[in-house]
């Protein structure tokens, strides 16, 4: 649930936005914060239509413009509510968006609500050991059984998965199929019989992500997502948001990575502030506000229904700034930066959490080019829709997926 900051304007608060605003001050007044159980807040929230406000009565939602969200968001959080983003980021995020799009009432109904409160946590089992930035490339299978899908798959780079209640999966189902049409959809219970989570350890010495293992799994029918053979379309409504939910945020200005540079700066010993640092510093200032501003003009064309490339050059961009913000932090500290309290293998509960120390959030950065599509995909797409440029080299679009020569 990540805040968006807009400029104030002076335009009179409108019905539904004062219909948005007793609702919320009515939840704070029920249920306080600082008195009331988070998973029993985030419920009432939930069934009072503000935990996804764009959604449909019934599920979540008011069936509202979403840009009530931060209005709602704001005053929950002033008031010292609870965080459904940080409490599942996966879900919240990226797969409560695909299930009221996607899913089926029942669905809809059985998963929504526990997966704002965070009792059930969500990951995302997309990405295969051979198939990441061609994610329609994948290989991982499911055979229809009557009633039911038999999985046979590994998954990688699993975000949460060992705290995860359900995953969002996709597999080919068609092999006949060209790549992006062959592929389905699902929900996988990931405590069933055949579903195995093993951790995968980072540079920071956490375990926050997973390889998955099905092995003859079996998936209810029922729990597919749309059609069998949707399942890119399905994929796409996650990967949309989870752009967005990667690269969209904005923050009050000079807050986060930018505000730990200005910090240390601030507290070195006069000789040590050089002017070529200075002006790093002030560079990387300038790229902060560019993105802040960049991302509250996508956030504005979203909410004029007119979705632009920001979405992709918010990713792109807030990857590497925050990866050069953390080096330049480095280079701050001198060799200090190489200090680390503890390599021990830890498996965090949630993955957008506050980092500690600086230097780990240097060693975290450096995945952020990578997660959630890598910047080489992000400056492929801008090349391709947005300056028009001629396309990557596709040579198995329009072939059977069987067909297409692979290791
Ligand atoms: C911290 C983290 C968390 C993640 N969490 C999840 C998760 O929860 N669920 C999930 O399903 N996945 C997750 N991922 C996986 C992530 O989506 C993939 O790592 C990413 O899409 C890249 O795929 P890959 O690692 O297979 O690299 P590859 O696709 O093999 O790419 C290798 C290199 O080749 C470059 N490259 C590839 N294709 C092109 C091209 N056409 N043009 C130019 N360059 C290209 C890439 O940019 C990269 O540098 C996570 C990754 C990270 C780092």
């Amino acid at each position: 649930m990540p805040t968006e900051t807009f400029p104030s304007t002076a335009v009179p608060a409108t019905s539904d936005e004062k219909h948005v605003i007793d609702l919320v001050d009515e939840l704070l007044s029920d249920l306080p914060p600082a008195s009331t159980d988070p998973v029993a807040f985030l419920g009432a929230q939930y069934d009072r239509g503000l935990a996804w406000v764009h959604f449909p009565v019934g599920h979540g939602g008011l069936g509202l413009s979403p840009k009530y969200q931060k209005i709602i968001n704001e005053r929950v959080f002033a008031a010292g509510g609870p965080n459904a983003y940080f409490r599942n980021p996966i879900g919240y995020g990226m797969c409560g968006p695909t299930v009221v799009e996607w899913g089926s009432e029942e669905q809809k109904r059985r998963y929504l609500r526990p997966l704002f409160t965070g009792e059930e946590v969500w990951c995302q089992l997309f990405s295969e050991p051979g198939s990441g930035s061609d994610f329609a490339g994948l290989s991982g299978k499911a055979v229809r059984d009557g009633d039911e899908w038999l999985v046979n798959s590994q998954k990688v780079w699993t975000t949460l998965a060992h705290v995860s209640k359900f995953g969002l999966l996709v597999v080919r189902t068609d092999p006949e199929a060209v790549k992006h049409a062959g592929l389905t959809a699902m929900v996988v219970d990931m405590h069933a019989p055949g579903v195995e989570v093993r951790p995968l350890r980072q540079m920071t010495g956490e375990a926050e992500f997973n390889e998955v293992f099905f092995t003859d799994a079996r998936v209810p029918f029922a729990e597919t997502l749309g059609k069998p053979g949707d399942g890119w379309r399905v994929s796409l409504t996650t990967l949309m948001n989870e752009r967005v939910a990667i690269g969209g945020m904005i923050p009050p200005k000079a807050s986060g990575p930018i505000a730990e540079a200005l910090r240390l700066w601030s507290k070195l010993p006069a000789q040590e502030r050089s002017s070529a640092t200075r002006e790093e510093l002030m560079q990387l200032y300038i790229r902060a506000e560019v993105l802040r501003l960049t991302n509250i003009r996508a956030g504005q064309m979203r909410k004029a229904g007119v979705p632009g490339p920001e979405g992709s050059i918010g990713k792109m961009a807030s990857a590497d700034l925050n990866k050069d913000t953390y080096a330049f932090c480095m280079h701050l500290m001198g060799a200090n930066g190489m200090l680390y309290g503890d390599y021990a293998l830890t498996r965090p509960r949630t993955a957008m959490g506050p980092v500690d120390a600086l230097q780990k959030a240097f060693l975290r950065s450096r995945a952020n080019s990578i997660e959630g599509g890598t910047s080489e995909v992000m400056r492929n797409i801008l090349g391709e829709r947005v300056l028009g440029l001629p396309g990557d080299v596709r040579v198995d679009r329009d072939r059977p997926w069987s067909e297409v020569p692979r290791n």
